[in-house]
C-alpha cells in the first residue's frame, strides 16, 4: 500500500495562509491502514488547525470529512459534496489522491497535507517498511520474492556489493542486507540457481522513464479486460 506521513503542521498551516473556509479531506484507502490521513486523522488535524496558536489573526473556518478513496473520480463524485463557501481542501491523501481531487474541483484549490513516501507492508504493528518503487517490470521471481530494487539501498540487481556488515547493510546496522535475504531464502526454497540466469540488461522504461504511465485494463495475455 501507498505510505504517508503527515506533514509538519508549520507546513500545513503556512500552505492554507489566506484562506477563510478550508474543508480538509481524510482518505478511506492506504493511508487510513497507515493511520496518517484517515477520517480519524482528518478530525485530529481539525481540532489541531482551529488553536488560535498557529495564527497571527483569526483561525479559518475548518470542516472535516472524508472519502472511500481520492484516488478515483468516481468515487469522489459519488461520496462528497464540498461545502458552499469552501475556498481550499485540504487533502490527506497520497499524491495520486491529492491531484485526482485538484482535477474533480478545479478551480478549487486542493493543498497536501501528506507527503507521500513510499509502497510498503507492515510486518509489526505502527511500522511499515518500503518494499516496492514500482518499477513497471517485477523481477521477484527470481530473487525469492524479495525486491532488491526497493530493498538494496543501492538497488544492485546481481548480488551484494561486498559492503555486507553481518546480515545488515553497510548503510546502517538498522537495516537487513536484502541480498542477505534473498540468497538466504532462495538457499531455503532450493533455487539458487535462479541467481545464475542470464538476463536481457533491464530495460527501465517500464519504471517511467519513458515519461508518465498510463494503465490501461486489460486481462490475461493482453486480451480486453472485463
Ligand atoms: S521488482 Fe519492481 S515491481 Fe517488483 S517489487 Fe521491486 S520495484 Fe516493485
Ligand atoms: S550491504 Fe546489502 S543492502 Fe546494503 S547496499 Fe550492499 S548489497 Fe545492498
Amino acid at each position: 500500500m501507498i505510505v504517508g506521513d503527515i506533514k509538519p503542521i508549520e507546513e500545513i498551516v503556512a500552505s492554507i495562509c489566506g484562506y477563510e473556509n478550508i474543508l480538509i479531506v481524510g482518505c478511506g484507502s492506504c493511508v487510513s491502514v497507515c493511520l496518517s490521513g484517515g477520517d480519524r486523522e482528518a478530525q485530529m488535524l481539525s481540532q489541531e488547525l482551529k488553536r488560535k496558536v498557529h495564527y497571527e489573526n483569526a483561525p479559518p473556518a475548518i470542516a472535516a470529512g472524508s472519502i472511500l478513496r481520492q484516488c478515483e473520480l468516481d468515487l469522489i463524485k459519488a461520496y462528497h459534496e464540498v461545502p458552499a463557501g469552501t475556498d481550499a481542501v485540504l487533502s490527506l491523501a497520497c499524491g495520486a489522491g491529492v491531484q485526482t481531487m485538484a482535477e474533480a474541483l478545479d478551480p478549487l484549490p486542493v493543498i497536501p497535507a501528506l507527503n507521500t513516501t513510499f509502497l510498503g507492508a507492515s510486518f509489526e504493528p505502527g511500522v511499515w517498511q518500503e518494499m516496492c518503487v514500482g518499477c513497471g517490470n517485477c523481477l521477484l521471481t527470481y530473487t525469492g520474492g524479495i525486491c532488491p530494487i526497493a530493498r538494496c539501498s543501492k538497488s544492485l540487481l546481481h548480488g551484494p556489493c561486498g559492503g555486507t556488515n553481518g546480515r545488515n547493510c553497510e548503510v546502517s546496522p538498522d537495516i537487513p542486507c536484502a541480498w542477505v535475504q534473498i540468497i538466504e531464502r532462495l538457499s531455503r526454497q532450493n533455487k539458487l540457481d535462479l541467481l545464475s540466469g542470464i538476463h536481457a540488461a533491464r530495460d527501465w522504461r517500464p519504471g517511467g522513464e519513458a515519461g508518465p504511465r498510463i494503465r490501461r485494463r486489460t486481462g490475461i495475455g493482453g486480451s480486453p479486460g472485463i
